[in-house]
């Protein structure tokens, strides 16, 4: 790369000119960075400000030889030729996550799910690698949390049309795959169907998603179990588990001091169907489905990595088999 007698009697910036740029690229291009764009951005954006030649290499060689210098995954914080640059450069996947804007209880504000969903969906796309982040939906079907003040929700219908403009746009710009993970109880059935129309509209894209309720809860439910949390204050709705997730993102809008109990029951098919039925308030008066009051920053931040680990898995345990 660079022979000592070569560096002798130069100054700190003529040295870093003579630095062979694209062998220290190529060295760290190894296939284990492939997927890691903090290692391929990080290198890439440590020489860019190094030096003017392995700034221009840097750019030059995005999309060509493995050297991706894509150091941002949110599109929402990206240029629009950082993103086409992306996509050229192999990162055809695209993700996001389907939340809302409804009711958590007397403690969580009305964010919660599209914050967890936006949080979940950037865990994914980092794990999986070469995917991109689309901008949250964070508004979803919530006419069963109407009930309470501040809860904005779309009719089946309006999200379908949603997700079906987000796959429509994405696939147009030439992500090949794209993942919705919706992290509200009321999108999931809708989620599905959408997938199912956006297969049928786009044959050649892989269209996929995580979309089963009760195995979310009850994966969620097993995570808490192993702190001794049991099902019932780990909950569906504004209890353990979506208390800790929010107290980890935004400890600041969390009201530890408004923390009760909402409804501790079995949490099954049959109480989904009430649910969706009638309304929140016939299971719960407070708004919440579970108990808040265990809940911690710590293992917040164990659900959401946990959470991101169980739908990577679920989706590829779909698409392989
Ligand atoms: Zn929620």
């Amino acid at each position: 790369m660079l022979t000592p007698p070569a560096a002798k009697g130069k100054t700190i910036s003529d040295i870093l000119e003579l630095i062979d740029w694209r062998r220290v690229l190529d060295t760290f291009s190894v296939p284990e960075y492939a997927n890691s764009y903090e290692g391929e951005g990080f290198m890439g954006q440590a020489l860019s400000l190094t030096s003017v030649r392995g700034r221009e290499y840097y750019r030059s060689a995005g999309g060509k030889r493995g050297v991706v210098p894509v150091n941002k995954i949110r599109m929402e914080q990206m240029t629009w030729p950082e993103i086409k640059q992306a996509i050229a450069s192999g990162f055809t996947t695209a993700v996001f996550g389907v939340g809302s804007t409804e009711q958590h209880g007397p403690h969580l504000p009305t964010m919660t799910d599209a914050r967890i969903g936006d949080d979940v969906a950037e865990r994914v796309s980092r794990k999986l690698g070469h995917a991109l982040q689309a901008r949250t939906v964070d508004v979803g079907i919530s006419e069963h949390h109407l009930a309470f003040p501040g809860t904005i929700s779309f009719k089946p219908e309006t999200l379908a049309l949603v997700l079906r403009d987000y796959v429509d746009s994405l696939v147009r710009h030439g992500f090949t795959r794209v993942i919705i993970l919706p992290t509200h109880g009321g999108n999931f059935a809708t989620t599905r169907q959408a997938i199912e129309a956006a297969r049928k509209t786009h044959p050649g894209v892989e269209v996929t998603g995580f979309t089963d309720l009760l195995a979310l809860t009850g994966f969620l439910n097993q995570v808490s179990a192993r702190y001794g949390v049991s099902a019932g204050e780990s909950g569906a709705h504004a209890g353990e588990n979506e208390t800790s997730m929010m107290m980890a993102l935004e400890g600041g809008l969390v009201a530890a001091d408004r923390f009760e109990p909402g409804y501790v029951g079995p949490h099954g098919e049959a109480e989904v169907k009430i649910i969706f039925e009638k309304g929140m308030p016939a299971l719960t008066s407070n708004g919440v489905l579970g108990d808040p009051r265990t809940a911690t920053a710590e293992r917040g931040e164990d659900y959401l990595e946990r959470l991101a680990d169980f739908m990577i898995s679920a989706i590829s345990a779909k698409t392989t088999g």
